[in-house]
């Protein structure tokens, strides 16, 4: 976002960073450069360096007014300014300053998600500008007394010896935390799940530091306890009814998909979902075998036509659809029929016929031990299927498999497209091997015959 960014400017933009041949970023050399480059009159700076006082910053862009003050601007891939922006924003700006540069206006550019891209990316509707000087000015005051006070550590001659807290991970897991955290045990309060952080430290701070601790402490934390702790749980009566709508033939079916800042294609907003890969087991009866097919999109052309009539043909002959938790895919299809209407009456039907297999175990009517309290597909299939886990592939998340096709959709990329398009490939049918799984184990929990993936 930040290179599309320059399009805003009326002049091309000069590169002021450089970095070292192993790729970081060359400090020295960078506010060389940035000097230089203001010293030969260069109007608009990309990614600036300075040094200012005992600080140094860089910032995206730099614009100079015909005053000889300076426009700044950061860019975020993001449609809001945090606070945690404002206090970076804030640090720039007073480096900035303490370098000698008079700023007229910082602006902050966040995305316009209202925006619906047309043939061409009109930037200055993609991006929305907001000068925050006003409150970085308020901001800097209160950062002038940190950095006093940080100033004062610096010159100390041993570290302040301070409990671990809060600061440690937020807003960003602090580099010193393998030496800090040294003492915390394995089994401590923080690996409870869906605990805020506040509680967990009130806890260790008040000397609860285990979970064993915590089950014989005043703290009521017994329902937590249990559920991380529980036996296997089945409750047949409800696992029964939710599998009597079940009926065969069967596709188990989960999407990829990626939301770029940057939209791709006409017609596609900001951070729209854009479907890219769908893998799918069918299962025509109890004792038959599954088949496997699989929809993967050509990296940047636009997917959304070939998915939907790839996923419309695969769905066409199965009576129940069963997806694991299926808000992605039920807004991936709301999307294609918003996108292609004539399609409308094949994709609504797929909606009708969706399942969602998780929510037994989200209703606490299947536990096994094994998954930690957690219901997450990559929690859950090593518990069903202890033999199985996504540790063996090369893309281990949903999160990843979107990063790796934006990858591959970039001109500049160095990976070898059908080896990546196959690992993306395997990830999702992992994905749907585990839905398999799960299905096979609520119908070994009720005493029925399974599906063989043999
Ligand atoms: S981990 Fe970082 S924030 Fe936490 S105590 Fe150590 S140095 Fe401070």
């Amino acid at each position: 976002m930040v290179d599309s960014a320059a399009q805003l400017f009326p002049s091309e933009s000069y590169l002021c960073a450089r970095v070292n041949p192993e790729g970081t970023k060359n400090w020295n050399t960078s506010v060389e450069a940035t000097q230089l480059a203001i010293e030969n009159g260069v109007t608009v700076l990309a990614y600036p360096s300075f040094y200012g006082m005992d600080l140094m910053c860089d910032i995206h862009y730099l614009q100079k007014n015909k005053s000889g003050s300076w426009k700044a601007f950061i860019v975020k891939s993001s449609t809001k300014i945090s606070d945690n922006s404002k206090e970076n924003a804030t640090f720039q700006l007073h480096t900035l300053r303490e370098a000698g540069l008079k700023i007229s206006h910082f602006y902050v550019l966040t995305i316009n998600t209202k925006y619906n891209r047309s043939e061409k990316i009109d930037y200055h509707q993609l991006f929305k500008k907001t000068d925050v000087l006003p409150t970085l000015n308020k901001l800097e005051n209160e950062l002038k007394s940190t950095l006093k006070e940080l100033r004062k550590t610096l010159k100390l001659e041993t570290s302040p010896d301070l409990p671990i807290g809060e600061y440690c991970l937020s807003p960003y897991s602090c580099e010193f935390k393998s030496k800090c955290w040294k003492h915390v045990p394995e089994n401590s309060v923080f690996n409870l799940r869906r605990v805020s952080r506040e509680t967990k430290f009130k806890w260790w701070n008040s000397g609860v530091k285990t979970i064993d601790e915590l089950k014989h402490s005043k703290f009521e934390a017994g329902s937590l306890l249990s559920e991380t702790q529980a036996e296997e749980y089945v409750d047949h009566e409800s696992l029964t009814e939710f599998m009597s709508h079940i009926q065969f033939p069967i596709l188990f079916l989960d999407f990829e998909g990626y939301l770029p800042a940057l939209p791709p294609f006409p017609g596609v907003k900001p951070f729209q979902i854009i479907p890219f890969l769908f893998a799918a087991y069918k299962c025509e009866s109890i004792d038959g075998s599954l088949t496997f097919h699989s929809y993967i999109g050509t990296p940047k052309q636009d997917p959304r036509r070939q998915f939907a009539d790839a996923l419309i043909e695969i769905c066409a002959a199965s009576e129940t659809i069963l997806v694991y938790d299926p808000m992605t895919e039920k807004q991936v299809i709301r999307g294609l029929i918003r996108e292609y209407p004539e399609l409308a009456n094949d994709l609504d039907s797929i909606l009708n016929k969706i399942i969602d297999l998780a929510k037994p175990i989200a209703n606490k009517h299947f536990y096994l031990p094994a998954m930690k309290g957690l219901s997450s597909m990559k929690h859950v299939l090593p518990a069903v299927d202890p033999t199985n886990s996504y540790k063996s592939l090369s893309v281990q998340s949903g999160r990843a498999a979107s990063q790796l096709y934006q990858i591959l959709c970039d001109d500049q990329h160095d990976k070898n497209e059908k080896l990546e398009l196959d690992n993306l490939v395997e990830y999702c049918k992992m994905d749907v091997y585990g839905l398999v799984q799960v299905y096979n184990a609520f119908l070994k929990a009720l005493d029925r015959p399974v599906i063989s993936t043999n």
